[in-house]
């Protein structure tokens, strides 16, 4: 799985019409993608899965953010996925975002950030996985 990373085009991107173009991004980048859906997160489903971040003062706002609107989930596939799709989608904060990064063209703030990145192997397949069932991943 080494070769796989996970994504979301957060509600914020959708809200925009974003996702065409960052879809163009992703592929333009050689990313190739192995599963998609536009699906909506309840809160519950969001607060499962930035987990990690539930001690963190921006822990609720995130949550509520990730369940606002409609998200794109994908899996994609590259050699070295997970580092190669951090680098493609720029900083946390848009402000920081190397140009021609996603960030740096489609994120408005830290908060709302237009997308989601895998940030190991490890957790691209569990990410993967929260979304799409074996028989979804192509
Ligand atoms: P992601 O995991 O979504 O790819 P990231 O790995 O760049 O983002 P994390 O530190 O994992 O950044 O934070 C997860 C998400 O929480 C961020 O993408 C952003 O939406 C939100 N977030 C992070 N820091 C802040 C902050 N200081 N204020 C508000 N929201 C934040
Ligand atoms: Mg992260």
């Amino acid at each position: 799985m080494t070769n796989r990373t996970f994504t979301m085009i957060k509600p914020d991107a959708t809200e925009k019409g974003s996702t065409g173009g960052i879809l163009q991004m992703i592929n333009e980048a050689g990313f190739r993608i192995v599963a998609m859906k536009l699906t909506h997160l309840s809160a519950e489903k969001a607060g499962q899965f930035y987990a990690v971040h539930k001690e963190r003062p921006f822990y609720g706002e995130l949550v509520e953010f990730m369940s606002r609107g409609p998200i794109t989930a994908a899996i994609l596939e590259k050699d070295n996925a997970v580092e190669d799709f951090r680098k493609l989608i720029g900083a946390t904060n848009p402000a920081d975002a190397a140009e021609g990064t996603i960030r740096k063209k489609y994120a408005t703030s830290i908060g709302e950030n237009a997308v989601h990145g895998s940030d190991s192997d490890d957790n691209a397949a569990i990410e993967g996985d929260f979304f799409f069932s074996k028989l979804e991943q192509f």
